[in-house]
């Protein structure tokens, strides 16, 4: 299916790494025009995905971001809020520093980046948001307090936004992609017999990879998906049915 992406101006945050740079690689390969952000620099092969270093947790510099995109582009047709972090433990064990630390990154960063972004979408009155929440966030998880509750968050405010931003009718669409178990940087420290089980948790019997998820954000950007809003996409192999 052509996802008819050329020429979409789309800021990715944590676009660097794992599902957000697969995304970028897919919309650059679409033609879009995509910003990748992150907080440490990396060099992508198409010259369709600028780099723009980025701290979520830092509203100014999301400001920045979107200034810098406009001035280019006079518009920002989609946005995928992906930058998460993990820090795990039980909750016996999880410092106060771990809790705000993800909080802050995955909570605070995604509505700090909206914050910046969303209201410039509205009053194009067009534009895509794709939060990146998590399974964790719907069902919770065993050493993930912290992290839950930022994807349960997420999702909470991907509602929010979907009614908030079109209250007038401006058709800006916000939704969510709630991936289970995706084969990136972020599962490295996960034990491997912990990933099995993982596995077999999944009625497709294996973990997902970075590529199938940027599959899902894409098609959400695009006009394909004209009449979705406020909806949360589980992208898990069905590890929940
Ligand atoms: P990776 O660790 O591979 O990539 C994380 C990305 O986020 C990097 O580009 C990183 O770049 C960026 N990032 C982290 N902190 C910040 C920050 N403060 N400001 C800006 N960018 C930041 O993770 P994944 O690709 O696996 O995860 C992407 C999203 O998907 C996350 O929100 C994660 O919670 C979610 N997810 C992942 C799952 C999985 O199994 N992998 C499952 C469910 C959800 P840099 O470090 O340079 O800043």
């Amino acid at each position: 299916m052509d996802l008819e992406i050329k020429d979409k101006v789309i800021v990715i945050t944590g676009g660097t790494r794992g599902i957000g740079r697969s995304t970028a690689q897919l919309l650059a390969q679409e033609e879009a025009i995509v910003f990748a952000c992150g907080r440490h620099s990396t060099d992508f092969d198409n010259e369709n995905i600028h780099y723009h270093p980025l701290d979520v947790t830092d509203y100014s510099q999301c400001v920045n971001l979107r200034d810098e995109v406009l001035k280019s582009y006079s518009r920002i047709d989609g946005l995928v809020a992906d930058a998460g972090i993990t820090a795990d433990a039980l909750t016996q064990k999880m410092t106060e520093e771990d809790f705000i630390k993800v909080i802050n990154t995955n909570l605070l960063g995604v509505f700090n980046i909206v914050k910046a972004i969303g209201p410039t979408m509205q009053v194009q009155k067009h534009g895509s948001i794709v939060t990146v929440s998590s399974v964790v966030g719907e069902y919770g998880n065993i050493g993930q307090a912290n992290y839950a509750a930022s994807k349960a968050g997420v999702i909470a405010m991907t509602k929010s936004w979907a009614k908030e931003f079109s209250r007038k009718g401006e058709g800006v669409r916000v939704n969510s992609v709630a991936p289970g178990y995706i084969l990136t940087d972020m599962l490295k420290s996960v034990p491997e017999e912990l990933l099995q089980k993982f596995e077999g948790m999944t009625m497709l019997k294996r973990l997902g990879q970075p590529e199938e998820i940027a599959d899902t954000i894409a098609f959400l950007l695009s006009d394909r998906a004209s009449y979705i809003t406020g909806a949360v996409i589980d992208a898990n192999g069905g590890m929940r049915l």
